[in-house]
């Protein structure tokens, strides 16, 4: 069955582009394709919708300055190009690869953690790295503590923007992706605390004040500024709205037995994280997608690699568990009906994979 957009609950992975983001993109894909460094009337046209873009960034994080953000080609370019600015640095063992990679490539420290209380590092860093909201469990991380750990503190907020408070007093740098709140693929932002000048990202015609050359993407900084004016006006209430549909696939599930759903003591309302013992969490979203329901047994980022929950393995759960597990992440479209649908698919495919399950 083809997914509709109420059956589409993988938002973590990425979201539509909303149709008033769109709008906002649609002239400077057509007819108005000014470069922003053109002093004509063209390029003053780009020139203004970008820099409005990176005020709306700016307010949506509670950022002092406009000038405090660089546009990106996404969150994975913004981490790895901030990463790379420290020679010593600790990450949490729950971050996405592309602040675990990086890290990994330069020989960072990896925080320990007590499931989600995290530990000090072993000796002091230059550079603290602790994402905000965690992309497959959901899980919010404390960031106001991470200043006792370095002097420089970043976080990838890739899965709290637009959607759960940040705390930007705590940070120097944050890491950004539009596509994941009704924004365009493929543009970001990295927040610089007081605008520092980095070693620049990309060497070229000095665009970005020097920090990251090429000529910018004038559509996609469009549209993720005007994801973000959305955000202001409507995270408090899609907040609400996945708040209800999460609790209410948990009452949906009740009397299936042999399950468990991932519960942070801070936890975001657009991610579930359920566990089902004796299912293998790929066939189960197969078996879904099926039914026109899209899910992820695990971030897209690594689904190339079964139960590679970085987050599943930082808590230690179980390997028998871990095999079994699949997220599910709300937003806009998703109703009521459709998540009772989902319930009622979810109890009959684990039904009949653990009846085939049992035979073989
Ligand atoms: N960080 C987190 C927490 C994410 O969930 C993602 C997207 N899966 C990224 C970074 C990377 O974003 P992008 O692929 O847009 O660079």
């Amino acid at each position: 069955m083809a997914p509709t957009p109420e059956r589409y609950f993988d938002h973590a992975a990425t979201t539509p582009v909303d149709p008033r983001v769109l709008d906002e993109m649609l002239p400077f894909l057509q007819g108005d394709g000014g470069n922003p460094s053109s002093i004509h009337a063209a390029g003053r046209r780009a020139r203004a919708a970008v820099e409005l873009a990176r005020q709306r960034v700016a307010d949506l994080l509670g950022a002092e300055d406009p000038s405090e953000i660089v546009f990106t080609a996404g969150a994975s370019e913004a981490n790895n190009w901030l990463l790379g600015q420290f020679a010593t640095g600790a990450v949490s063992a729950f971050e996405h690869p592309s602040v675990a990679e990086f890290a990994r490539a330069r020989g960072f420290q990896t925080l320990g953690n007590d499931g989600y209380e995290l530990k000090a590092p072993e000796s002091p860093p230059e550079l603290v790295s602790v994402m905000a909201v965690q992309n497959e469990v959901g899980a919010v991380f404390d960031l106001a503590p991470l200043r006792r750990w370095a002097r420089v503190v970043h976080s990838d907020v890739t899965q709290a923007v637009g959607k759960v408070p940040v705390d930007l007093d705590a940070l120097d740098f944050a890491s950004l992706s539009a596509h994941k709140f009704y924004g365009p693929k493929g543009v970001g932002a990295l927040y610089r605390r007081g605008a520092p000048a980095l070693d620049p990202m990309i060497l070229g015609g000095g665009q970005e004040s020097g920090q990251r050359a090429g000529t910018l993407n004038v559509p996609g900084i469009v549209g993720l500024g005007a994801a973000c004016a959305l955000a202001i006006d409507e995270r408090e209430r899609d907040g609400q709205h996945a708040l209800a549909l999460r609790a209410l696939l948990l009452e949906e599930l009740r009397p299936l037995a042999d399950w468990s759903a991932v519960e942070a003591p801070r936890q975001s309302p657009f991610v579930l994280a359920i566990l089902f013992h004796g299912v293998v969490g790929e066939t189960l979203v197969l078996d879904l997608d099926r039914q026109g329901f899209c899910t992820s047994a695990g971030s897209a980022c690594s689904s190339s690699e079964p139960h590679s929950w970085a987050s599943l393995r930082a808590l230690g759960t179980d390997a028998a568990w871990a095999a079994g597990a699949i997220r599910i992440s709300f937003g806009k479209a998703n109703t009521t009906e459709s998540t009772r649908a989902l319930a009622t698919a979810l109890k009959a495919s684990v039904g009949s994979l653990r009846t085939l399950g049992s035979r073989v």
